[in-house]
């Protein structure tokens, strides 16, 4: 028998949005995170990481402060999901 009837099981399309994290590894789903790749709270950490790295808070200590503290709620909330950060 040939086996060219079962490669359309495997192609992953039509599974409704859910997909694993690439950051954390978590199974997740689309719910209007910018990334096509990686859950809603590591979409949300990494963009202020990245605002940090670039200096977007150079100006205010304390709004880089609470950008922090922000980053740490939304790690933490990964990782009572089981995401692996
Ligand atoms: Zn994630």
């Amino acid at each position: 028998m040939s086996a060219n009837g079962n490669n359309r099981f495997n192609t992953g399309h039509g599974v409704s949005g859910v997909f694993n994290c690439a950051n954390c590894g978590r199974r997740t789903r689309h719910s209007g995170q910018a990334s096509e790749s990686m859950c809603r709270q590591c979409d949300e950490y990494t963009a202020i990481e990245n605002g940090i790295v670039n200096g977007g808070f150079g100006d205010s200590p304390e709004e880089q402060a609470e950008a922090e503290a922000r980053i740490e709620k939304l790690m933490s909330e990964v990782r009572a999901k089981g995401g692996n950060i």
